[in-house]
């Protein structure tokens, strides 16, 4: 029996539409191995797009993602179009419409990758960041006064709903008890009194509900810390929206390369379609040069696989990932080496037709 999968894929801006088509081939070629079809449905919404016509995406554009199983996407963002067009006009309105309010980003150590750490042995750093993707510090609220006087201010207000901060901390404590059963959460509760002291209170109600769970409560500063110092330690962190985002993009310093961090936006109850997306972006001072390493993006399809319920398809995506970094040497600039994005993702499939 076949399955098959409606993919809207945005590849957008830079190197986006590089590594896309790369993991796509890779997704393909699993996928005929364990009876999965992708059906994938491509669209140019991207900062190009946004110069020919003012927005980043059409009109309907949420109305025409919704009749997808899921959305794979590579980049957005290029110089000349503000980051917050990109942000506002595409990745915030697909993560709240379809209620993306858990962004997972594994931070994992991959064997034969060197982590800029000292005495890192492989394995040493595997634990997963749960960041709050819908609310929190990332909002529409506040304003501008005096502008131009001595008195000029802005304010921007956080947002956290107890629903909004409960879900993604469910998910999380899940998560945990999935793994090795231990959930950190990052806090600044003494310098942020109004909503860091309440994402406590709900950490800890929670805690009390989950007795088989070990947590802990890091400021973030602290936390900022021991990603460096000690980041053998984890198993699971929660984080804010803010506070994740700043940890995800140290936690893919840790593992060797932005190039190669995953991330998915999800709606864990399946009602909507998540979104996959490599942690890095458009990239645009190696874009065109067939230096982008694919390996983010392609990780970030074997996220989407195992959130579609191939967990066996997800594995070999990562085996021959592994496989091409341990034996063959084909590594991209970022990496140190010399391939290109082809040639790295050649090697991927013929090491996924070795395991056939
Ligand atoms: P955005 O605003 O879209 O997040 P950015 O400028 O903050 O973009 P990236 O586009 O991720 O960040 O680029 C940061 C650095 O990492 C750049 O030097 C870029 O070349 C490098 N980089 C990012 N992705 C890759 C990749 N897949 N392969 C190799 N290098 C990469
Ligand atoms: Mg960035």
């Amino acid at each position: 029996m076949t399955s098959t999968y409606r993919i809207a894929t945005i590849p957008g801006d830079g190197i986006g539409t590089e590594v896309v088509p790369a993991a796509q081939q890779v997704l393909d070629a699993v996928g005929s191995r364990h009876g999965i079809r992708f059906d994938w449905n491509e669209f140019d919404w991207s900062c190009e797009y946004y110069a020919r016509t003012g927005r980043m995406m059409p009109e309907n554009g949420l109305e025409v993602l919704a009749e997808h199983d899921q959305i794979f996407l590579g980049a957005v963002g290029y110089p000349g179009v503000p980051d917050h067009v990109s942000l506002w006009g595409l990745l915030v309105p697909i993560r709240r419409a379809f209620r993306q309010y858990v962004n997972l980003r594994p931070v994992t150590l991959l064997p034969g990758i060197d982590s800029p750490l000292r005495d890192v042995p492989a394995g040493g750093i595997d634990f997963l960041v749960v960041r709050e993707n819908n609310e929190g510090e990332y909002s529409e609220t506040g304003g501008r006064l005096y502008r131009g006087t001595p008195e000029e201010l802005a304010i921007q207000d956080s947002v956290f709903t107890r629903r909004g901060v409960d879900r993604v901390m469910r998910y999380a404590f899940d998560l945990a008890q999935c793994r090795s059963g231990r959930l950190a959460s990052a806090t600044k509760s003494n310098g942020i009194i109004h909503t860091m002291p309440f994402w406590d209170e709900i950490f800890r109600e929670l805690a009390a509900e989950h007795r088989d769970v070990e947590t802990s409560e890091y400021h973030i500063d602290a936390l900022a810390a021991m990603f460096v110092l000690d980041p053998g330690r984890f198993d699971v962190v929660v984080a804010s929206n803010l506070f994740g985002d700043i940890l995800t993009d140290l936690g893919a310093a840790i593992i060797g390369s932005i190039g190669i961090a995953p991330s998915a936006n999800l709606n864990p109850e399946g009602e909507h379609p998540s979104m996959f997306e490599p942690v890095h972006g458009s990239a645009p001072d190696i874009a065109g040069t067939g230096a982008a390493n694919p390996l983010g993006q392609v990780w970030t399809g074997a996220m989407m696989l195992d959130h579609l319920g191939h967990p066996q398809a997800a594995a070999d995506v990562m085996a021959a990932i592994s496989s091409v970094l341990a034996d063959t040497g084909a590594r991209t600039p970022d990496l140190g080496g010399t391939a290109s994005t082809q040639e790295v993702t050649a090697e991927l499939l013929t090491a996924l037709a070795r395991t056939e």
